[in-house]
């Protein structure tokens, strides 16, 4: 098998996998109950929860442990009483939450970065968060963050200024970013930060939301008061500490990730370049993270493409893998401007873990192959 979705899934790292097997049956012990075995599984769960927040830049106190991505996106967007911003790229955990609240979509240019006139243009009095992924989850474009959190803090000087008590929230959803990029809350400005432990080789199901002080949440879910009361449920201590090992790995190795995916995509998008259909590679090559190579082949259908490829045992996807398991067509790729045949024949190539020089020559070989077959059934 070639997998080149990563940005779907990561398979468990080994450390974050030995590190998580105690805590399901020896350490089993509820981390809320009073005697000593359950009080260190607690402390392991706190040291945990504090590691996965210095990867941040933050302290324990600073973040909310929740199921994954898609609940810290709630969760963030539960600030609101007036109006939110999001981009029009953003993850469906996202845009859908948005449209439970007063709403608008930034626009985006054609190499998916914020269209940052449409943004100041659209940034009004009554708008009370505003919502940019770091790195987008289809394109892989990486947002210009402090930017965005400058203008954000020169319209919160104007309203204190003008006695405007409303205040003006950062949000930032980090899933895809986390392998790459060295994550800072200070650095990049935020209020609030989604993190997600399956996209940087730790279990499913876990995420966390980073928020500054000044932030005031309303739970989601309510019971017994865990998270401060932003999050009850008995803790997932298993998988938590599985996120925190695998984040802390991933932080250790982002020079080295950068280089060999830079280097692996570039081969990548040279072997592509020698196939019958001429490819376009979508997005901003240079704002764009290392290990993404999203590309399209106009006039194929991606759907026969990734059937075909998966034949040969080489899997990828069509933009994000929620979407095209429901046969949609993508919100992002349709944001950037591309037409309907060019959004047709896009496929999703993440790289990761499992790919070195040898399988990505190889599956380059398999995709040309693919193309070719196809475009030749079509003439
Ligand atoms: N946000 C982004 C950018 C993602 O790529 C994903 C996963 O595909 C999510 C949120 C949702 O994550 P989860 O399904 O783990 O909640």
């Amino acid at each position: 098998m070639i997998y080149l979705d990563h940005a779907a899934a990561t398979p468990v790292s080994k450390k974050a996998l030995t590190a998580m097997q105690p805590y399901f049956a020896d350490d089993f012990f509820n981390p809320s109950a009073a005697y000593l075995p359950a009080k260190k599984v607690r402390a392991a769960y706190e040291d945990a929860k504090s590691t996965i927040a210095h990867c941040v830049g933050a302290k324990n106190n600073d973040i909310v442990i929740t199921s994954g991505a898609t609940e810290a996106n709630n969760l963030a967007f539960s600030l609101i009483k007036k109006k939110c911003l999001v981009l029009a790229t953003e993850h469906d955990s996202v845009l859908n939450v948005a449209k439970n609240y007063d709403y608008e979509e930034i626009a985006v240019l054609k190499n998916g970065l914020i269209d940052l006139n449409d943004f100041k243009k659209k940034l009004s009095t009554d708008v009370e968060l505003v919502s940019v992924a770091l790195a987008n989850n289809e394109l892989g474009t990486i947002q210009p963050l402090a930017e965005i959190a400058s203008l954000i803090r020169a319209e919160r000087e104007r309203r204190l200024a003008a006695g405007d008590k409303t205040p003006i929230f950062l949000h930032s959803d980090a899933s895809q970013a986390m392998n790459l990029l060295d994550i800072n809350v200070s650095r990049l400005g935020v209020d609030l930060l989604t993190v997600n432990s399956a996209k940087v080789y730790g279990p499913k199901g876990v995420g966390a939301l980073y928020l500054s002080h000044d932030v005031r949440l309303k739970p989601l879910i309510f019971g017994g008061g865990q998270e401060n009361g932003l999050r009850s449920g008995t803790e997932n201590v298993a998988g938590v500490i599985g996120f925190a090992t695998a984040f802390k790995e991933a932080k250790e190795h982002l020079n080295g990730n950068r280089k060999k995916y830079e280097k692996l995509v570039k081969i990548l998008r040279d072997e592509l370049k020698k196939g019958t259909v001429e490819p376009i590679f979508l997005g901003s090559t240079k704002h764009q993270l290392a290990n993404f190579c999203p590309v399209s082949f106009p006039g194929l259908d991606a759907e026969r493409l990734i059937f075909k490829l998966e034949e040969a045992e080489v899997y990828v996807s069509t933009g994000a893998a929620c979407a095209a398991s429901k046969g949609q067509k993508s919100h992002t790729l349709a944001a950037i401007g591309l037409t309907d045949e060019e959004i047709a024949g896009s496929l999703r190539l993440s790289l990761g873990e499992l790919n070195d020089e040898k399988n990505i020559k190889q599956a380059a070989e398999i995709i040309n192959r693919v193309v070719k077959e196809e475009h030749e059934r079509r003439k």
